[in-house]
């Protein structure tokens, strides 16, 4: 039979490999690195790369697959939603699940953070938030407040305004001008990659305080708004100290200044509560969210404020309206597996598992790497830990040591994030520990107990 077949034949892994060389730019990863891997299935906390070897996902893909993968009641909301309406622009219009998502979330996050603006990813919600800090400032009469101050280390995305916010010269060389109106204050927490090399115990950590005399120098009414992540995620895996939230929200309320979270990482369960914000008991005036929103079965983020600063735009004197959104702010898709994603977490307990096995894991790491040679640090809250190497060699050989011992963890600069989806359990958990340990004393020679 000389018909030529019309079967379509899956590409093999290597030749996945060569048309992703050819073909695809990556974001933030150096090109061609010749250990990538190229995922084709999921389930559980497990994928399986092109060439058939099961991994145990110990970053949840990018900090998000939080559900882990193939979770049937996500598929089935998905799927339910699809045949129905996959989803109606919010643009003069409304949609089923947005509201129902919209509503969920106010109840979430409590009173006075009440109203949600969709968009499709971190970056986009850290873009809106920063639009809806200057235009609530000049909208209630104050157009001179734009200043916006965060973090040096800090990661809230990677558009052009959400880089401004960067001090790490790697969001700006070759790419400005760069934006006015931008101030880094120093990040309260011991650093991660020692740009002097000094000893931790060396190291002078600034408090709150910077925050206020950064206000005072730029001029208390020029500020807009202070940025912050709970936990530095890009910036080295770095909880903020306790209190340090207390005090930067008694700062901001001080001189009129917004205090908006990016809980993109941090929020829906990842630290062992459902925003890491709450374990301080304060409230931000916007919260930033996207990753574990849908765990990464769509894209969605969104940017929660307080009906205080939601009701100002209806007084825009320009449209009434909030001046900002996009076609698909809020498409069913993501509202619809966010939806089903929260339910999920709550009805399997997913947030108090992730604060069990983040305990676990995280004295796991002490107790089996914390003192060996190499290691300068391990820290975290929940399920999102940082190990600190004396060198980024050091680290990504671990890396590629637990890739071959069948555990996924990234290494970025000198600190390795470990951070599984929230349904791990306490074997996986081990599973990880084990293999850093391995990983680990095998680049330092040591074995311990042995
Ligand atoms: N904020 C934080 C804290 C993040 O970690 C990230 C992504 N790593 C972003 C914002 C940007 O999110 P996205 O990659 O979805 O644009």
């Amino acid at each position: 039979n000389d018909t030529p077949s019309t079967a379509p034949t899956s590409p093999s892994g290597d030749e996945l490999v060569a048309l992703d060389r050819r073909h695809l730019l990556h974001p933030w990863t150096p090109h061609g690195v010749s250990e990538q891997l190229m995922i084709v299935a999921g389930q559980g906390c497990e994928v399986t790369d092109a060439h058939g070897r099961t991994y145990l996902d110990g970053r949840s893909g990018q900090f998000n697959a939080t559900l882990g993968y193939g979770n049937k009641r996500v598929l089935d909301a998905l799927s339910e939603q699809a045949g129905k309406l996959m989803t109606y622009a919010l643009l003069g219009a409304s949609n089923e699940p947005a509201v129902l998502l919209g509503a969920r979330l106010a109840e979430l996050l409590g009173e006075p953070l009440t109203r949600t603006l969709f968009c499709n990813s971190g970056s986009e919600s850290t873009e809106a938030a920063l639009r809806i800090v200057r235009m609530y400032h000049a909208i209630s009469g104050r157009p001179e407040r734009t200043t916006i101050i965060s973090l040096a280390d800090c990661y809230h995305g990677t558009t052009t305004a959400a880089t401004a916010m960067m001090a790490n010269p790697m969001a700006w060389t070759g790419c400005g001008p760069r934006p006015e109106g931008f101030v880094q204050i120093p990040s309260p927490t011991r650093c991660g990659a020692c740009a002097a090399g000094a000893e931790h115990e060396e190291c002078v950590v600034p408090g709150p305080e910077a925050l206020e005399e950064a206000i005072l120098a730029a001029g208390a009414d020029t500020v807009a708004a202070f940025f912050v992540e709970p936990v530095l995620g890009v910036g080295g895996i770095r909880p903020l100290p306790d209190g340090y939230l207390r005090a930067v929200r008694e700062i901001c309320d001080r001189h009129g200044v917004l205090l908006v979270l990016d809980e993109v990482t941090t929020g829906l369960g990842r630290t062992g509560a459902w925003f890491a914000h709450q374990r301080e008991g304060i409230t931000p005036d916007l919260v930033t969210m996207a990753k574990g929103l849908t765990s990464g079965y769509a894209p969605l983020a969104a940017v929660t404020m307080t009906e205080r600063i939601a009701d100002v735009f209806a007084t825009d004197p320009m449209l009434g309206g909030l001046r900002h959104g996009h076609t698909t702010s809020g498409h069913g898709l993501g509202t619809a597996v966010a939806l089903s994603v929260l339910r999920v977490i709550e009805e399997d307990g997913l947030v108090e598992n992730a604060a069990a096995m983040g305990d676990r894991l995280q004295s796991g790491l002490r107790e089996q790497i914390g003192s060996l040679d190499g290691v300068r640090d391990v820290r975290g809250l929940g399920l999102m830990v940082g190990v600190e190497f004396d060198s980024m060699a050091r680290g990504f050989e671990v890396q590629a040591a637990c890739a071959a011992a069948g555990v996924i963890v990234r290494c970025e600069g000198t600190v390795l994030s470990v951070a599984p989806p929230l349904i791990v359990t306490a074997e996986q958990v081990d599973r990880i520990v084990g293999a850093l340990r391995d990983a680990v004393a095998a680049s330092t020679g040591e074995f311990p107990g042995v």
